[in-house]
């Protein structure tokens, strides 16, 4: 089997592609190209018995050209050093493709947490928010969910930062839960991203919507949400799918059923009147969109060529290797990128970033209205960067828009010392 993409070299490799569009320096790019600074660290944490466990943890701050650090928090036995830094590179250029005022950063602890009990991730939580405490802040670096994290640990995380910092600072992470200054429509913001790029793509390539069959890999957060959105629009979702396998149905599967099932039985797999697949029958499934909503590298160069979706729309980051997406392009499937279609969870972690700040709630209706105003536009600045420059593809032209605006920001700030 060929060996796994490292995500920081995909990274690079797409920074690079789109600027060989762009009149910008060589020393410039390469800047874009690496992270302004990495913690690593070991969290020594006593467990239930007693004894003290020792877990790797990083945060990587990519760049701050355009405002202040952002990026989730992954829990995730894979999580390292390249994966945390291709993940903070991605956020650079999701917000600013989304033109959010919001730099890039992410972070991660080695760790399967579901090896471990409530009171020891918390024990493990804090010991990380208290490592991090001297790079994070409203103004400095705002760190959100990602896989396997959610409001507990982001609630844990801006306890434990405005205890030691003997503040009251919400907007130090985002991602909470309501009762402890959350935003409405955060938890189905990038579900939400999501459906709007596959409604905006379908539009603009002519093609309907409502009847479309669907195929989602991944059915947590991400994957669960754009499954139900998407079914709200009139789609077939006809198969989904988590680590332990996918179930199928040509007819069409209750999505919000689904996820009741897996809520109560830990998986998808097995829910009555379906056929299992594996996950990759899922990613080959002749369907009209695939959303692949897992973790980096699902699709490689080789199983490209066997994917027989017409549009594929990315829910997680990175889903695609660099050689995946040349075949794509090749082959014409339609590739509508993550720094577009997961973009919902920051902007919304972004808005609630902003009432945090003022103290001033909004409904979920304003919420959602905003959300899909920013998609949309996004959408349409992405298509004409596709049209006007001839590019090869819509990841190319995402990141077309997205170099320009940081570019723009660090060349009318000037380099300092
Ligand atoms: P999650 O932990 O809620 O769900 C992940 C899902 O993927 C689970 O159902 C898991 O079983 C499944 N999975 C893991 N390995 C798999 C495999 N090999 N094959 C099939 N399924 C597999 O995480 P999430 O928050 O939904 O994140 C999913 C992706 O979306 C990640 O790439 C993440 O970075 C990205 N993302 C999430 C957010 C957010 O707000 N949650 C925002 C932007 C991007």
């Amino acid at each position: 089997m060929a060996q796994e993409a490292n995500p920081f070299e995909s990274l690079q490799e797409q920074i690079d592609d789109a600027a060989a569009y762009l009149d910008v320096r060589d020393d410039v790019i390469e800047r874009l190209k690496n992270p302004e600074r990495v913690l690593e660290t070991n969290l020594a944490v006593e467990m239930d018995d007693g004894d003290v466990e020792l877990f790797r943890a990083y945060r990587s701050q990519f760049n701050g050209d355009r405002g202040p650090y952002k990026g989730g928090i992954r829990y995730h036995p894979n999580v390292s050093r390249d994966e945390v830094k291709a993940l903070s590179g991605w956020m650079v250029y999701k917000c600013a493709v989304v033109d959010i005022p919001y730099g890039g950063g992410k972070g991660g602890i080695v760790i399967d947490p579901k090896a471990y009990s409530e009171s020891e991730l918390e024990r493990i939580t804090r010991s990380f928010a208290k490592e991090l405490r001297p790079l994070i802040g409203e103004s400095r670096d705002i760190p959100a969910p990602d896989v396997n994290t959610g409001q507990r640990e982001m609630n844990w995380i801006k306890d434990t930062y405005e205890t030691l910092e003997n503040t009251t600072a919400p907007g130090v992470i985002t991602g909470k839960a309501l009762s402890n200054g959350g935003s409405e429509g955060r938890v189905e913001a990038t579900g939400r991203s999501t459906m709007l790029t596959a409604r905006e793509a379908f539009d603009y390539l002519g093609r309907d919507i409502e009847g479309a069959t669907v195929a989602v890999q991944g059915y947590g957060n991400a994957g669960s949400v754009t499954a139900k959105l998407i079914e709200d629009l009139g789609a077939t979702v006809v198969a989904v799918s988590d680590s332990s396998g996918g179930v199928y149905d040509p007819d069409g599967l209750d999505t919000r059923a689904v996820k009741g099932f897996k809520n109560e039985t830990g998986t998808v797999s097995d829910y009555e009147g379906t056929e299992a697949i594996t996950n990759e029958e899922l990613l080959t499934l002749d369907v009209d969109l695939l959303v692949p909503a897992a973790l980096e590298n699902a699709i490689d160069g080789e199983l490209a060529h066997d994917v027989n979706a017409d549009v594929v729309v990315e829910a997680a980051n990175g889903p695609l290797t660099p050689d995946a997406d040349d075949v794509l392009t090749e082959r014409e499937v339609h590739v509508f990128p993550d720094i577009l279609a997961n973009a919902g969870g920051v902007t919304v972690s972004y808005f609630e970033w902003v009432q945090n700040r003022q103290r001033f709630y909004w409904t979920e209706q304003r919420v959602n209205d905003e959300l899909e105003r920013v998609i949309v536009d996004a959408f349409e600045e992405l298509v004409d960067a596709y049209e006007t420059h001839d590019l090869p593809n819509f990841r190319t032209a995402a990141y077309v828009v997205a170099i320009r605006r940081v570019v723009d920001s660090y060349d009318s700030a000037g380099n300092w010392p």
